[in-house]
């Protein structure tokens, strides 16, 4: 096992992000290869962790003074056993092709995971949408269409939103795909409700997140209610985690963004977040706004140089890490625990180094990985092409109802998969399992492809 690590290091050295991945879910299916021989001779971790393809391509673009940029533009189409390729787009200055890799080998196992037969992909570029006009956004995604769309579509691979693109940039993507493929049909998720997208799309990571949260704690005749809860980032994630926390009668008393992090002791209430989600997805502004208007609230400014982030030092019972990768080192993990904290549900992709998830297995800390607990939006975008398969819209209620089902169905794979190989309770083991297990048995079932 260890050596197909060494050997995943040695192709591509610098890719920290992906290795962190890859070691994450290869310690964790090692009973499935000692009980089943034959995937080491089918060299199933050879192949999952090498990509089906990658595609790389030049951006350039115009800002509104008419100086030409030019950006790097991705697309990782990790696996295809169990469907088309899926996952997001992110816009992001840090975008490289070792965070894509890790994100797309993650999404394999979290589509697994839905029930719904999507493979596993990512891409982006490393664009930073911040401070741009909508012109040079839309000048920008038209720009990376025209290269993209030669290589997606609703059967062969079908991008959706992730950090830096919302409804507005896979408007101007989908926009730009139409024109060029000349066909309308559903190649993206997270569309807007008036052409293609399904209600609760927006929604459906955050509040996915939650109703994981819930279940777990169920399992341990526990409620959401009456909690206190740290929330990070102030995005699509974290904002719609914020409201599915409210519905179920907790408290929410932090938020984040890059630039800093707020706490209010009183807790968010609806019109706390609608300034939240008006502040960051029309005015685009900053965090740090949340507490001018509130003043009785506290902000303060991020300090790398610190080594950890004061945000996870306070008092609550639940955190849900919803900005990015790596948010949460061993440190905080230690403050989280000393503080009380019993359950982390991620609502990012890896927001938690190694160590700091050993700190709370350590701790017996409830841990849901995000494959698991923020698989509710790839859910949701499946949703999404089944309706636009058939052309119609479910309504809201029953793309919920389906959410909850798929959160639920997930929660009991994972708790399954660990009791099976020996480690009961373990989400991280039986998110990892459950996951590789329904790959790896399509792949031996196609052939060496
Ligand atoms: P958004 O762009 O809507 O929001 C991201 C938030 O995180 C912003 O508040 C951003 O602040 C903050 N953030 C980004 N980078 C950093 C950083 N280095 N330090 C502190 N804060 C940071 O993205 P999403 O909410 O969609 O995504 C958040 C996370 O959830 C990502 O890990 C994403 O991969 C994951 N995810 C998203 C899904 C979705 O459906 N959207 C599905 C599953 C997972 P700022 O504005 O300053 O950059």
């Amino acid at each position: 096992m260890t050596d197909i690590l060494e050997k995943v290091k040695a192709k591509d050295p610098g890719e920290k992000e992906f290795h962190q991945a890859v070691q994450e879910v290869i310690s964790s299916v090692q009973p499935v290869l000692e009980r089943n021989p034959h995937y080491r001779q089918a060299a199933v971790l050879e192949r999952i962790t090498e990509p089906e393809r990658i595609i790389m391509f030049r951006v350039p673009w115009m800002d509104d003074q008419g100086q030409v940029h030019v950006n790097r533009g991705f697309r990782v189409e990790m696996n295809s056993a169990i469907g088309p390729y899926k996952g997001g787009l992110r816009f992001h200055p840090s975008v490289n092709l070792s965070i894509l890799k890790f994100l797309a080998f993650e999404q394999v196992f979290k589509n697994a995971l839905t029930t719904l037969p999507m493979g596993g992909g990512k891409g982006g570029s490393d664009f930073d949408p911040k401070g741009k006009s909508d012109n040079e956004v839309m000048r920008f995604c038209q720009s990376f269409m025209t290269e993209l769309f030669r290589h997606i579509g609703p059967n062969t691979d079908v991008p959706a939103g992730d950090i830096g693109v919302g409804t507005r940039e896979i408007g101007y993507l989908f926009g730009m795909y139409k024109k060029l493929a000349n066909e309308f049909t559903g190649v993206l998720t997270g569309k807007g409700l008036g052409w293609g997208g399904s209600l609760i799309r927006p929604e459906a990571t955050g509040y996915g997140c939650v109703y994981f949260a819930a279940e777990m704690l169920k399992a341990k005749h526990d409620r959401i209610e009456g909690k206190t809860c740290l929330v990070s980032g102030a995005g699509n994630v974290a904002q719609h985690t914020v409201e599915k926390i409210l519905d179920m009668g907790g408290k929410v008393i932090t938020l984040s963004d890059s630039s800093g992090y707020i706490y209010d002791e009183e807790g968010l209430d609806r019109e706390k977040l609608a300034f939240v989600k008006e502040l960051k997805n029309i005015k685009r502004g900053r965090i740090r706004e949340y507490h001018e208007k509130y003043p009785r609230s506290v902000y303060t400014d991020a300090d790398p140089s610190l080594g950890y982030n004061p945000l996870w030092n306070h008092k609550a019972d639940c955190a849900f890490p919803c900005a990015t990768e790596n948010e949460i080192n061993e440190r905080d993990a230690q403050n989280l625990v000393n503080n009380g904290v019993r359950l982390v549900a991620e609502g990012a992709n890896m927001p938690l180094t190694l160590e700091a998830i050993q700190v709370f297995l350590e701790n017996n800390i409830l841990y849901a990985p995000g494959k698991a607990a923020n698989a509710g939006g790839v859910a949701v975008s499946g949703l999404e092409m089944a309706q636009n398969s058939m052309r119609l819209n479910w309504p809201k209620e029953e793309v919920d109802s389906r959410l909850r089902i798929i959160m639920k169905s997930i929660h009991q794979s994972c708790l399954d998969a660990a009791e099976r190989y020996g480690r009961p309770g373990n989400y991280l083991v039986g998110a990892n399992i459950a996951g590789f297990v329904k790959v790896v048995n399509a792949m031996l079932d196609q052939g060496i492809v």
